[in-house]
C-alpha cells in the first residue's frame, strides 16, 4: 500500500498545492488504486505520476465542496479515453450521482464503462475478502465524511522449505496445512499447520477524513489506525476561525490522532497562507501532542512496510 498525495491545499489551488486528492495505491494488494476526493485538475496532477486512470477502481468523495469534486468530470472522461472499461464505483454524499450524471448529460460525454454510485456513507460501505471500508459523518458546514479503510489479516504463509524438510509431498496436503488443518503423512507422522506456516499478519488501518471541526466521529474512525490523514486548514493560533469555518487546526488534528492512539498523522488541506517554510512552525505546535506528525505536500508518497508494520516516507517528490 502506498499513499500518494495529488493535492494538499484548502479551498483554492495555489502554486504550491493543488486542491484535495489522495491516491491509495493498492497495486500489490488488488492491482488497483482507490482515489479519495478529486479537486480540480487532479488529472493534471496524475500526469506527473505513474498512476493510470484506468486502474482507479473506486473513488471516495468526502463532501461536495468544489475543492473536493471539481476534478471529477475531466478525470472520468479521460478514464474513458484511455480505454478504461472496468466499472467504477463512486462513494459520496447524496448529490454526487446527480452531479456526475448532470455533467455527463449536458456535455454529452459517453463513458466506455459503468459507474455504480453509493450514496449511503454510514457504517460498513464496502467489504470483500481482503478489505473493509467504514464511513461516518464528521462536523463541517455541509455533510462531510471520513473513511476507515481496514485491510483484513493476511493469511498465514506456507514455509515451503520447512514443509519439504519434514517430508510433506507437493499436492493437496500442502493446501490443507495452509488452511490450518493437521495432516498425517504416509509414514504415520502427524504434521501440524503451525509447524510449516508463519503466523497470519495483521493488515493496515488507514483513516482518511474529510473537512471537519474537531469531533468524536473523527476520533472513532481513527482508533488505533496506522495512519490518519486529517485536514489542518488553520494553525493553533487561529482556533476560533477554524471553528467558525467548520475546519480544524493542526492542533485539532494532532489531538484527534493522539486520543485515537493512531501511530502516524499526516496533515493535509493546508491553507495557501502557509508557505513551505511555515511547516516547521506547524509541526512545532503539535510536537508534544502527537510527535509522529507529517505535513503532506503535493506528490509526497508514503509506503506501508508490511514486515515492519509501519508507514514510511517514500520520497519528497517535488515538481
Ligand atoms: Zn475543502
Ligand atoms: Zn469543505
Amino acid at each position: 500500500m502506498q499513499l500518494l498525495f495529488l493535492g494538499t491545499g484548502a479551498g483554492m489551488p495555489s502554486k504550491q498545492r493543488n486542491t484535495s486528492a489522495l491516491a491509495l495505491k493498492l497495486l500489490e494488494e488488488r492491482g488497483t488504486v482507490w482515489l479519495f476526493d478529486c479537486g480540480e485538475a487532479t488529472q493534471h496532477q496524475i500526469l506527473h505520476t505513474t498512476l493510470k486512470p484506468r486502474k482507479i477502481e473506486k473513488i471516495f468523495i468526502t463532501h461536495l465542496h468544489g475543492d473536493h469534486i471539481f476534478g471529477l468530470p475531466g478525470l472520468l472522461g479521460s478514464r474513458s479515453f484511455q480505454g478504461g472499461d472496468e466499472p467504477l464505483e463512486i462513494y459520496g454524499p447524496t448529490g454526487i450521482k446527480e452531479f456526475v450524471e448532470t455533467f455527463l448529460r449536458i456535455s454529452r460525454t459517453h463513458l466506455t464503462y459503468d459507474i455504480v454510485f453509493h450514496e449511503q456513507l454510514e457504517g460498513v460501505i464496502f467489504e470483500d475478502d481482503t478489505m473493509r471500508v467504514e464511513a461516518a459523518l464528521l462536523d463541517h458546514v455541509i455533510p462531510s465524511h471520513g473513511f476507515r479503510i481496514i485491510q483484513k489479516p493476511l493469511p498465514p504463509k506456507l514455509n515451503m522449505e520447512r514443509a519439504t524438510s519434514l517430508g510433506v509431498p507437493k499436492g493437496p496436503l500442502l493446501a490443507k496445512l495452509k488452511g490450518g488443518e493437521a495432516v498425517v503423512l504416509e509414514d504415520g507422522t502427524t504434521i501440524k499447520s503451525e509447524d510449516v506456516t508463519e503466523a497470519s499478519q495483521p493488515g493496515f488501518v488507514v483513516a482518511i477524513l474529510g473537512d471537519t471541526r474537531y469531533c468524536e466521529a473523527a476520533v472513532a474512525l481513527s482508533r488505533d489506525a496506522d495512519v490518519v490523514v486529517h485536514e489542518a486548514t488553520f494553525d493553533a493560533e487561529t482556533q476560533k476561525l477554524a471553528k467558525d469555518y467548520g475546519h480544524s487546526t493542526i492542533l485539532d488534528a494532532a489531538k484527534t490522532a493522539s486520543r485515537a492512539g493512531a501511530k502516524t498523522l499526516i496533515a493535509n488541506h493546508i491553507s495557501a497562507r502557509f508557505l513551505p517554510d511555515d511547516e516547521k512552525i506547524l509541526i512545532a505546535q503539535v510536537k508534544d501532542v502527537h510527535p509522529r506528525t507529517w505535513i503532506a505536500r503535493d506528490f509526497a508518497e508514503y509506503e506501508w512496510h508490511q514486515q515492519a508494520h509501519k508507514l514510511k516516507k517514500k520520497m519528497e517528490n517535488h515538481r
